[in-house]
């Protein structure tokens, strides 16, 4: 009788399962582990929306593997150490796992499998939460791609397999585990009905109503944070609920079915393109983790936090679209990608403050929070990043609010003191007149803050700051690791 363990981590779901898949055809008995990872369980970036969306996504697993005959079994304790037990345990051949793109996933997986080999184990890794691999496309001159347009064209060209099925059935052994219901960390991450929900399920429900209500529209309001024109698929596609693989097959069952919802179809994949080159950019320059791509950028003077920073973190900075995205991330752990962009900019540009202080706070409150999208996001946001480097590309924080919440619907739900606040002054609330302010029940300095700053000073300022670094393309790269 052969036994396999599958390694579930970023994969929690059984359809299209790359790893399960394979082990429920070469074995009789799989036994499908989670282990509880310190790494992760004492990190005080990870918050508690991730780790309800974690839980919500496990406890989901656990029932849908005993409606197949299988059980979860969970494990405390480093990876290298519970998986070799397990191992030993099950007398398992070896332990199946679907790849995972970063510094310490993949420092980890080398210890698991050094581990495993001392007990004549092995660990094997399928490419799975990609739709292209990341090794798979090399530009030209066999390099990385550094740019997102020549990366998009090439990725487009590969083709793509379909997704699989889920497991019939699984065998899985009785063996002691680890109760979701005491698991510490997350005892503390109370309910919030606002916050994303984990689980295959919830995946399944937004991607239904994502292709019927919201396609059609997408390449149009994608960019409408007033709109709920996207997915909110990011935490799922984080913690593998779905795969992009059962992404794109519904969206090209959608685009087959009906025209109409070609354009929203194709942009939607050139999305899904952005998640595949940071995961690209992070598998081949896992420095980004640490550093900035375009090391110069690490050499600014940024300005030190303080409270600026606390105004930007609690939705406090006097700019309502900056303060209604921050509030919206803080109340309900996802942020819309338009006003992460313009937050991600206020705080770079604005504030002065290194990209590294915004990529750490949305870690912490975002439940789709992902090394590779988040550092991608920041580092392009700052213009330290890949892309061919627009630093000058200063957001206006009006200027956005006018054109992409031009009632101030989306203003008026995340900051209620700006509720009843005339169209014509939402997006500037200390324009009002003082008897507009008192009809408003919003008084500039009491209900709701002064702007912190003036944003055409703080523009040239962060001109200057970046002057530094404009000059040659050489004082981008990397220093030679003993210059002088
Ligand atoms: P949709 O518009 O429905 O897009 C579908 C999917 O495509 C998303 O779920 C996501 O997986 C991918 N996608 C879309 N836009 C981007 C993008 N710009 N970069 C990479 N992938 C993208 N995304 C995360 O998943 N995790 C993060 O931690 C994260 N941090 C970010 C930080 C900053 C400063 C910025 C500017 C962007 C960040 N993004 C991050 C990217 C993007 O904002 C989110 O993926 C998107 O808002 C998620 O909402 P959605 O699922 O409704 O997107």
């Amino acid at each position: 009788m052969t036994t396999i363990v599958h390694w579930f981590r970023r994969d929690l779901r059984l359809a299209d399962n790359t790893s399960l898949l394979a082990a429920a055809h070469d074995a009789d008995r799989v036994v499908p582990v989670f282990v509880l990872d310190d790494h992760y369980g004492l990190d005080p970036n990870v918050g508690p929306s991730r780790f309800r969306f974690l839980r919500e996504s496990l406890e989901e697993l656990e029932r849908s593997l005993a409606e197949r005959g299988g059980r979860l079994v969970v494990r405390r304790g480093p990876p290298e150490k519970a998986l070799p037990a397990l191992v030993s345990e099950t007398g398992a051949r070896c332990v199946y796992a679907n790849a995972e793109i970063g510094p310490y996933p993949e420092a980890r997986d080398r210890a698991v499998a050094s581990a495993l080999e001392e007990k004549s184990s092995t660990l094997r890794v399928f490419g799975d939460a990609l739709l292209v691999e990341p090794d798979a496309i090399l530009s030209g001159a066999g390099e990385p791609y550094t740019g997102y347009s020549p990366f998009a064209k090439r990725w487009q060209s590969v083709e793509k397999r379909a997704p699989g099925p889920e497991p019939a059935r699984l065998a899985t052994p009785a063996l002691p585990t680890v109760p979701l219901a005491r698991v510490q960390a997350w005892k503390n991450a109370a309910e919030n009905p606002l916050a994303p929900r984990g689980g295959e399920a919830e995946a399944g429900r937004l991607l239904g109503r994502f292709t019927t209500d919201a396609l059609e529209r997408y390449a149009t309001s994608r960019d409408r944070p007033d709109e709920d024109g996207t997915s909110v698929l990011s935490p799922h596609l984080h913690f593998g609920t779905i795969s992009p693989r059962q992404i794109r097959a519904a969206l090209m069952a959608a685009a087959d079915a009906d025209p109409r919802v070609r354009s929203g179809a194709h942009r939607f994949e050139l999305e899904l393109a952005w998640r595949e080159f940071f995961h690209h950019v992070l598998f081949h320059f896992p420095r980004v983790e640490e550093e900035s791509f375009r090391p110069a950028f690490d050499r600014i003077a940024w300005a030190e936090p303080g409270a600026a920073l606390d105004a930007w973190k609690s939705g406090r900075t006097g700019f309502p679209f900056i303060d209604a995205g921050m509030r919206q991330l803080s109340s309900t752990h996802w942020m819309h990608n338009r006003v992460r962009m313009a937050a991600g900019s206020f705080l770079t540009k604005d504030l002065h403050l290194h990209w590294r202080e915004g990529e750490s706070w949305f870690n912490r409150q975002l439940a789709d929070a992902d090394l590779a999208n988040n550092n991608g996001g920041w580092q392009w946001v700052a213009g330290s990043g890949t892309d061919a480097a627009p630093y000058f590309r200063i957001f206006h924080p009006v200027l956005q609010s006018k054109k992409f919440d031009p009632h101030g619907t989306y203003i008026r739900r995340f900051v209620p003191e700006l509720a009843r606040v005339p169209e014509t002054k939402i997006h500037e609330p200390w324009t009002m007149t003082a008897a507009e302010q008192s009809a408003a029940g919003c008084r500039i300095g009491f209900e709701y803050p002064a702007p912190i700053l003036d944003h055409a000073t703080e523009r040239l300022r962060a001109l200057a700051m970046f002057d530094v670094i404009r000059v040659s393309p050489a004082s981008m790269a990397r220093p030679a690791p003993f210059a002088g």
